[in-house]
Order: structure tokens, then C-alpha cells, then sequence
């Protein structure tokens, strides 16, 4: 999981990318980057470490530019470094990625085969390229688009910068993304929390969908390139978080917890489940939330007496191996992910 942000509008939007970007700290933060069109041409930052880092080099040298991406990263794929970090640039392309790219490696195997040279060791690079190929053979920026996600297995949420191409372009598969109209332009997010300053009204992009951002507005496009009405919403109150009177989220969220769990039981459907019917339960899940599944386990075990073990969601999507002594059908699974989005988790799924 990353943070990716973008804006188009009249004027210079360095800050406010690095501003969107320290909203999306929370999904990733082992470097950072930004690419602006400035002039015509894409000039790209990049850091290793925190969004702060990035934005005391923007201090210190400016970049100019009213149209530009930015990125937070959390490495799937080459150590956190400043080479690895986003945006990747190929030729005329400046790309930020959200996700993983299961193909990469017989993609960039075809590419440096057509004598395409890589700087990172990541999977997104291989999209920067594919884009900046498609446009050398005459597609134009939204077909290239389209050409490059069919080419991809895996999740993704991206925003591209094109060399001569006033637009910001989003695309999305997997990964969550969000666009937003804005006074003078638009922006586009991997949550709806980090708009909640710059937009006036915003869509969540749909699995497959590609919009084009640019001063006028934002059109949005289905898989086959057809351009789809989407109506842009504003903010739902709930979703714009509030620290109120904790001094952070996470005392808020600790002192939610009772009424959390009232909402997750009620909405879950738990009381649905025969228990007569299950011998056993399996959590699967990743990190922090793996954790919490050996407490719910070791709860299962202790107080309602049936066995419980727990997964780790990343393994068992490779070798899933035999759940249960049970036979089939027998056996209730449990996943576990805090945003919601763990890649490997929901695969396990
Ligand atoms: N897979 C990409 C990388 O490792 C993106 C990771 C992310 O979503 O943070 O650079």
C-alpha cells in the first residue's frame, strides 16, 4: 500500500502535492517523490525517507509547475531507496503506482529486449516504460493507457504525466483511487480523506475505468474507452475524519473500540453462523492484523473451545495446503486487513 496524489491547476502545485502527500503518510513512508511538467518537460524529486525530507528539498530548490504527481511509497518491490522511489520516468512519462505488478519480471525481460534501459529494481517501472513505448508507436495518451493496464497482471492505482499532454491521467485495478473537481482544476488521491481540503466534489474511480484530469474538468472512460457519466459527489460528513478532542487518531480510535465492534457484529452477520456446522476456525491476515487474529484465536480456543489457528495471509496465497482434518465445508475462515486493501490478504481470500 502507497499514498499517491496529483493536481492540475492554474497555479504552481508543489506545495499542495507535498501538503496531499503528508494526508497519505499513514499508507506508506520508506521515500517519497514528486514529478511536475514544468516548461514542457517532466523534473522529478525524489527522496529517501519521509514526506518532511521532500519538502525541505523543496524548500531549498523549488520546482515549478501547475500540473504534477506525487507519490509516498511502501516497498513491494528494490529496498526503499532514492532510485527506487516514485515517480518512475521512461522517455516522456512520469508514472506513480499503487500496488503490485505480478508480471514485472517477464515484462521488463521483453522490454530490455527491445533495448529499454531500467533505473530501478522495481515492478511499477516496467508501466512507465510500456506507456512511453505505446506512445512512440503513435497511440495517443488515453489508448496508451488503456493498452498498458491490459498488459498488466496484479493491482494497480496510477497517475501519469505525459510530455505534451496537458492532462493528468489516472487509471485503476485493485488498488482504491479517487478523482476530485477543484476551484481552477483537479486532483485525484488513493483515499477521499486526503481531498477533503482541495475538493469541491469526487468520484472513486471503478475497477477498470481511466479519467483524464485536466483545468476544465474530468472525464472518465470504461474499459472499452468509452467515456462514462459520473456524477462527482460531495464529501459524505464520515468520511472527512476528525481528531476532536484526543490528541491523536489513535487514542480516537482506541476509545471507538466498543462502538466499533458494536457496528462490525452487527453489520458481519455473525449470529448467520452455524457453529454447529464448524470445527474449526482459520484467520488469515498479515502484520498488525495478524496479531489480532491470534488474539481472537487464542479467544476461540479458550472460551468457546473449538481449535483456531492463524495464517499468514502472504504464505498461504503460494501454499494453501489443506485447511482442515474436517473435510471441506467445515472449517469458517476468517480475513483480517485494517485498510482493507492488503493485497496478499485479499488474494488469500
Ligand atoms: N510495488 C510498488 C513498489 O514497490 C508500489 C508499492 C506501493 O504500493 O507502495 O514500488
Amino acid at each position: 500500500m502507497c499514498g499517491i496524489y496529483g493536481m492540475v491547476n492554474g497555479h504552481p502545485v508543489a506545495r499542495d502535492l507535498v501538503r496531499g502527500l503528508g494526508r497519505l503518510e499513514y499508507r506508506g513512508y520508506d521515500s517519497a517523490g514528486v514529478a511536475l511538467m514544468t516548461e514542457g518537460r517532466i523534473a522529478r524529486r525524489r527522496v529517501a525517507g519521509r514526506v518532511a525530507g521532500l519538502d525541505e528539498s523543496l524548500d531549498a530548490m523549488p520546482l515549478p509547475g501547475s500540473l504534477g504527481i506525487a507519490h509516498t511509497r511502501w516497498a513491494t518491490h528494490g529496498g526503499p531507496s532514492e532510485d527506487n522511489a516514485h515517480p518512475h520516468v521512461a522517455g516522456r512519462v512520469a508514472v506513480v503506482h499503487n500496488g503490485i505488478v505480478e508480471n514485472h519480471a517477464a515484462l521488463r525481460r521483453e522490454l530490455e529486449g527491445r533495448g529499454r534501459v531500467f533505473h530501478s529494481e522495481t515492478d511499477s517501472e516496467v508501466i512507465a516504460h510500456l506507456l512511453d513505448e505505446a506512445l512512440g508507436a503513435g497511440s495517443s495518451p488515453r489508448e496508451a493507457l488503456q493498452g498498458t493496464c491490459e498488459r498488466l497482471d496484479g493491482s494497480f492505482a496510477l497517475g501519469v504525466l505525459i510530455e505534451g499532454h496537458e492532462r493528468l491521467l489516472a487509471a485503476r485495478r485493485g488498488s482504491p483511487l479517487v478523482v476530485g473537481a477543484m476551484h481552477g482544476g483537479a486532483v485525484l488521491a488513493s483515499d477521499a480523506l486526503a481531498l477533503a481540503d482541495d475538493a469541491e466534489g469526487l468520484l472513486a474511480l471503478e475497477d477498470g475505468e481511466v479519467a483524464e484530469l485536466g483545468r476544465g474538468g474530468i472525464e472518465v472512460f470504461d474499459a472499452d474507452g468509452l467515456r462514462v457519466d459520473r456524477e462527482l459527489a460531495p464529501m459524505e460528513a464520515d468520511e472527512v475524519a476528525e481528531r476532536g478532542d484526543f490528541d491523536s487518531f489513535m487514542a480516537k480510535e482506541m476509545h471507538e473500540q466498543p462502538e466499533a465492534l458494536r457496528r462490525a457484529l452487527a453489520h458481519l452477520g455473525c449470529r448467520g453462523i452455524r457453529w454447529d456446522a464448524v470445527d474449526e476456525v482459520v484467520f488469515a491476515s498479515c502484520g498488525t492484523s495478524r496479531y489480532a487474529s491470534e488474539v481472537g484465536a487464542a479467544w476461540l480456543r479458550e472460551l468457546a473451545g473449538l481449535p483456531a489457528r492463524v495464517v499468514i495471509a502472504s504464505e498461504f496465497r503460494y501454499a494453501p495446503g489443506p485447511w482442515s482434518a474436517a473435510g471441506p465445508g467445515r472449517t469458517l475462515a476468517v480475513f483480517v486487513s485494517q485498510s482493507g486493501e492488503t493485497a496478499d490478504t485479499l488474494a488469500a481470500l
